[in-house]
């Protein structure tokens, strides 16, 4: 099957004038049955795609849901290769790890692009710039009903402005110009200074030379909790740049680096090691040259955790230049307040963005980036809310705002007063995608009340359909995904009603309850109404695209 469609999609060789370029292989299920059990057959699948799809059309895909965390099946294709008998004779491409890094991420990461961190209106070390969406020309979007239409500041300037920080609520980003800059050499400088000091430090470092990214950390052990802070500056030097390759850490200093991170986890002894390590060591270890490229090359498998009884937990907030020493006074007393485990502080530079409707910087602001540890409890995550809500009034307080990636923990109120332009983004909302076709959390937790259905009037009746829930077993240990659907043709749509459909899906459910796709029943197994009758009635309504979008492909048996 796969050779059919390798050929199909590849031309009848490598060289064919006919290869279909925009066409992917995904690996998933295929890999993940294949390589452990077939290895042979394993063998001849990726020799086949790579001779007649090639290195550039392959991506990796995990099917996690069925095989749960991916890591197993990263380090299995990691492992792979083709026998050399089985390559001479089939004349198989080397699975080489060009060809590995292509298929285990590069690939994906040319295809996906940038568009999630333009949705977010992402920002980072660049000092003494606007978030992201400064850097965006313009962009192709394809809009809820299908219509794909180019935003730049002049040409559908108001969709430019919602979509960029828009988490995808306004449309797909199918490409975008940016301006980018070239790598540069950079001198890395460290300095060590009060927290009450640091802005008119890296106000001095940028008056001094050029730097071209910027960021400070701050202590967060409990004898000088957010008071303490290091400056760490790139400055850019006139050396010549070689195109030079980026260099990953030797293994031993990964672990080192994972080890002092990690180790201050809910230990004030380990916060103290850190910190005396990284601001006593820095000079040493990371001082010299270095180049941009290299610095922005971060490794989250440094910093990953590991423990499943633990997640971790980001935050960040904006706040006025001249606000940051108060919001750190009021935060000293906040955080240990809720016993939090506060492992990390990252301060930034950010300028005001005049680009985003929904932006954090309406005037220059500093970002703090906290970095939380927090059991996987039902209490630390209610903790974890309170500590949020507490801090987001900080930063309001202090003419501030907080970053909506994260979690919804914030309050309607707090949203409507950090993000005022609130109201123009969901009356855009609302006439650009009435159906409400993207959605998110963020939109479903903060988007103006709706009436109550009855006197909802034309609202009611479109309002989003909730997510899948799970039904099951049923008496063949077979579950379902109880999807409600609605169509245009659908008579029922005129009564406000909604009809129900069943998709059959396989083992593990409860994967999917935990990531989320679908929603565990309600308490004592009790569905809505309509629901269990479609199950029991076994309606074969095809869902709507809507629901058939949300749950994975079943796995073939
Ligand atoms: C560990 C960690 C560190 C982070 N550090 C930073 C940081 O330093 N600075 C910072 O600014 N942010 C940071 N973030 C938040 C970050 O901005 C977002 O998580 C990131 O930009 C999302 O990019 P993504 O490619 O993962 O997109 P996703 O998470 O896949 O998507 C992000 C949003 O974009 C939307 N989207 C995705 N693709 C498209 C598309 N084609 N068209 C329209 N909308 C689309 C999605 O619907 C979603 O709302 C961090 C997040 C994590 C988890």
């Amino acid at each position: 099957m796969e050779h059919a469609f390798a050929q199909i999609c590849g031309g009848k060789d490598p060289t064919s004038p006919f290869r279909l370029h925009n066409v992917y292989a995904e690996l998933g299920t295929t890999f993940a049955s294949m390589v452990v059990t077939f290895p042979t057959v394993w063998a001849h699948l990726i020799g086949q795609l790579l001779y007649y799809m090639g290195e550039n059309n392959i991506v990796f895909g995990s099917d996690s849901p069925w095989y749960g965390g991916p890591q197993w099946q990263i380090e299995a294709l990691w492992r792979s290769q083709i026998p050399e008998d089985i390559r001479d004779r089939w004349d198989y491409p080397e699975l080489d790890e060009d060809a590995k890094r292509k298929i285990l991420g590069l690939n994906s990461a040319r295809l996906y692009g940038l568009k999630g961190n333009e949705s977010g209106n992402c920002h980072g070390w660049q000092n003494d710039r606007p978030p992201i969406a400064s850097t965006v020309e313009s962009f192709r979007l394809m809009l809820a009903d299908g219509r794909i239409v180019r935003c730049s500041r002049t040409e559908n300037a108001e969709l430019f402005a919602a979509a960029l920080g828009g988490y995808g609520l306004f449309g797909i980003i199918l490409d975008a110009d940016l301006r980018v800059i070239p790598n540069a050499r950079y001198r890395i400088v460290h300095r060590l200074v009060q927290s009450s000091e640091y802005l008119d430090a890296l106000d001095q470092a940028i008056r001094s030379g050029p730097v071209g990214l910027a960021y400070g950390r701050l202590n967060v052990t409990r004898e000088h909790f957010l008071e303490r802070a290091m400056l760490t500056t790139f400055v850019r030097t006139s050396d010549a740049l070689a195109a030079e390759p980026i260099v990953e850490p030797g293994p031993w200093a990964a672990t080192a680096e994972r080890l002092i991170f990690r180790g201050s986890q809910g230990s004030e002894y380990g916060k103290g090691l850190r910190w005396t390590l990284e601001t006593s060591l820095s000079d040493w270890l990371f001082s010299g040259s270095t180049h941009r490229n290299q610095v922005l090359q971060g490794r989250v498998e440094l910093y990953q955790n590991r423990d499943p009884s633990r997640t971790d937990v980001l935050h960040e907030y904006f706040v006025p230049r001249e606000s940051l020493e108060e919001f750190l006074r009021r935060a000293r007393s906040i955080v240990p307040a809720h016993g939090a485990d506060l492992m990390n502080v990252t301060l930034r530079d950010v300028r005001r963005d005049p680009d985003t409707l929904l932006t954090y910087a309406a005037g220059d602001v500093m970002a703090l980036v906290l970095f939380f540890s927090q059991a996987r409890t039902a209490e630390a995550e209610l903790a974890m809310q309170a500590l949020t809500r507490d801090l987001i009034d900080a930063s309001l307080g202090v003419g501030g705002r907080y970053y909506l990636p994260y979690r919804l923990h914030a309050t309607r109120e707090q949203f409507e007063r950090a993000y005022p332009k609130h109201r123009e983004l969901f009356a855009l909302k609302r006439a650009v995608d009435p159906s409400e076709v993207f959605q998110n959390g963020l939109y479903r937790t903060y988007r103006p009340r709706r009436r109550a259905p009855g006197r909802a009037g034309k609202e009611g009746v479109r309002g989003p359909l909730p997510a899948p829930v799970l039904a099951g077993p049923d008496r063949r240990g077979r579950h379902r995904a109880v999807v409600q659907r609605r169509g245009a043709a659908d008579p029922v749509q005129a009564t406000g009603l909604r009809r129900t459909a069943h998709v059959p899906i396989a083992e593990r459910p409860e994967a999917l309850v935990q990531h989320g796709v679908l929603r565990q029943p309600r308490e004592g197994g009790g569905f809505p109404q309509a629901a269990a009758q479609a199950v029991i009635g076994g309606a074969t309504s095809r869902p709507t695209p809507a629901s058939t979008l949300a749950l994975p492909h079943p796995r073939p048996r």
